[in-house]
């Protein structure tokens, strides 16, 4: 929705939709750019904004892309209406800036779908239980489009968005990254969480949990265009699937040791309540086996809160539990490997420990789950991770169709 032609460019397209037979419910995000634009507006007039301002300010980019889509789409002879988020109205929690959706009512959709409308309903914002505007968080509108659809039993929800779909990984890093036509939900579920940046990871649990079935496509192809983009699918309808699926990374964390601690019940704790009491999340933590009664401690916290959770544990963790040192490093960047062929293929793990030790990557933290390998390293050399993780694992080729279930 980049400019009044795009915008065309897109009631062209939902017209193509609506004359095939379908009944749509069309959710705009902001004019490209614009979410960036209020925020920055209003953080040049006070850097410490309320959330609850944020949320009344950066709700309104939303609000004139609905009101410019349907008009667009009468000029294209469509009945169309529009409606913000708190029209419709999309219940939220409190949590300006972050809420997430509670339950949708929509009596009004339906009405106006039965009467042959396009609905428009503006993305990433709701209204909560006191009649505050909240907004989602960033990218916010995939997850409206897919509340929608399950509120609705939707056939499909397509997200049409800057990429024409899921990749193995991303194709600045790795040229011959290839798009995927088909991932499961799980899988889409870690590469979300990891750092791949196609939809919003609310969006992906919300079509998880409501079992919504989920496209994604480019908005720049040609308006007639039948390309497919990537199904997110549920596993037991995606008998045939690649063992590993794709590749993740990001350098938005960073690591802190703890040296030298005693080892002895309540040590983690003693360690990580601190943390979790400031409202800093945790993502990899990892324990050494312990050596004449001391041991050391690692985890991996979010780059921006990096020197609260450093402050935290130089002033009270470490005092309190007499530890040797701490250690930190912002300079990490974690890669994974994502694949539901990991829960019956073994050495998988192994296989890319080798493939980095052989281009001399020192691999500083693990961590694995039934579906995924995560490693650490040194921020410079993750590119080189990935390419060579995608090349050994050959993601560029179609993969040879195999079975995992009898
Ligand atoms: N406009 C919002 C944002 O930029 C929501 C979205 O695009 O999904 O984050
Ligand atoms: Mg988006």
């Amino acid at each position: 929705m980049g400019s009044v032609e795009r915008i065309r460019e897109v009631a062209r397209r939902v017209a193509r939709f609506a004359r095939e037979g379908h009944k749509l419910v069309v959710v705009p995000s902001a004019m490209a750019g614009e979410t960036n634009r209020l925020l920055g507006l209003a953080r040049e007039l006070n850097p410490d904004a309320s959330p609850r301002e944020l949320d009344v300010i950066a709700s309104t980019g939303e609000q004139v892309s609905i009101g410019l889509l349907a008009v667009a789409l009468q000029q294209l002879g469509l009945k169309s209406r529009s409606y913000t988020g708190f029209q419709v109205k999309i219940l939220t929690d409190d949590a300006y800036t972050k809420a997430r959706i509670l339950s949708i009512d929509d009596a009004n959709i339906r009405r106006d779908l039965a009467e042959g409308n396009v609905v428009v309903v503006a993305g990433f914002q709701g209204i909560d239980a006191n009649g505050n505007i909240t907004t989602l968080g960033r990218g916010g509108s995939d997850t409206t489009g897919v509340a929608l659809a399950a509120a609705l039993k939707a056939d499909e929800c397509q997200i049409y968005t800057d990429v024409d779909g899921v990749y193995t990984t991303d194709p600045r890093i790795v040229p011959d990254a290839r798009r995927l036509a088909t991932i499961t939900f799980e899988e889409m579920l870690e590469l979300a969480s990891l750092g791949s940046k196609v939809l919003q990871i609310r969006s992906v649990e919300f079509a998880g949990k409501y079992k919504v079935k989920l496209r994604v496509l480019s908005s720049f192809t040609d308006v007639n265009s039948t390309d497919m983009g990537t199904l997110i699918t549920f596993e037991e309808e995606d008998m045939e699937q690649a063992i590993i699926s794709g590749i993740a990374f990001n350098r938005d964390e960073a690591k802190i040791s703890v040296l030298g601690v005693p080892d002895k019940p309540g040590i983690a704790f003693a360690i990580l309540n601190p943390v979790a009491e400031a409202n800093i999340d945790v993502d990899m933590i990892i324990q050494n086996a312990s050596i004449e009664g001391l041991t050391d401690f690692s985890f991996t916290v979010h780059r921006n809160e990096y020197r609260r959770a450093m402050e935290i544990l130089q002033s009270k963790v470490q005092p309190a539990i007499g530890a040797k040192g701490i250690h930190g490093d912002d300079r990490i960047a974690k890669v994974s490997l994502v694949g539901i062929g990991m829960r019956t293929h073994a050495g998988i793990a192994s296989k890319m420990f080798g493939a980095l030790a052989r281009e001399g990557v020192n691999i500083q933290m693990i961590s694995t789950s039934e579906i995924k390998t995560s490693v650490v390293v040194d921020e410079k050399y993750m590119e080189l991770a990935v390419r060579v993780l995608h090349r050994t694992f050959e993601l560029d080729k179609e993969p040879a169709k195999e079975t995992l279930k009898p």
